[in-house]
């Protein structure tokens, strides 16, 4: 498989940092609307410790639509994956690629120094291979018109 050079910091960079964050106390209800305000597959979990979970609309289908649970009597510390698996900034997003295929998930936060710095996404990883992809193309075609016009 071809290295993907782009570092989660350059991701970061050019999707923004802003990570939307809910505490285990916060309602499943409440936490589908936020993903569903702001467009997202996925909610941080945080408390006074730090990050303490991950919450995605897979763990909504499965632990409790198919249980028959009520998302407004359910908090989101029932229902998020513990520990999170996370990366830093300075990651290749090869590295992230392979996380992901290996571990079945599609998010991944950012930690640097303990502090949140962002998340990635599955989204963002596609993004990025194909934008590297579509750099090398335009590389060789240059590289291959320069050549024949020499
Ligand atoms: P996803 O494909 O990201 O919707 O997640 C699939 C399952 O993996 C869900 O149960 C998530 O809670 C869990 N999950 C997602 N991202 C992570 C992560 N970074 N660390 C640990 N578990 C995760």
């Amino acid at each position: 498989m071809t290295e993907i050079i782009t570092t989660v910091r350059q991701v970061l960079e050019r999707k923004g940092s802003v990570t939307h964050t809910v505490t285990p106390q916060t309602s499943v209800f409440d936490a589908l609307s936020l993903m569903a305000k702001h467009d997202i597959g996925a909610v941080v979990v945080t408390d006074s410790r730090g990050l303490v979970g991950i919450f995605t609309e897979r763990d909504y289908a499965r632990k409790l639509v198919l249980k028959g649970l009520s998302s407004k009597d359910v908090t989101v510390g029932d229902m998020m994956t513990t520990p999170v698996t996370t990366v830093t900034s300075s990651e290749k997003v090869s590295q992230v690629m392979m996380i992901m295929t290996n571990r079945r998930f599609r998010h991944l936060p950012v930690v640097d120094d303990g502090h949140l710095a962002g998340i990635i996404t599955i989204g963002d990883v596609v993004k990025t291979v194909i934008d590297e992809q579509e750099e090398t193309i335009k590389q060789l075609a240059s590289y291959i018109s320069g050549d024949l016009t020499a």
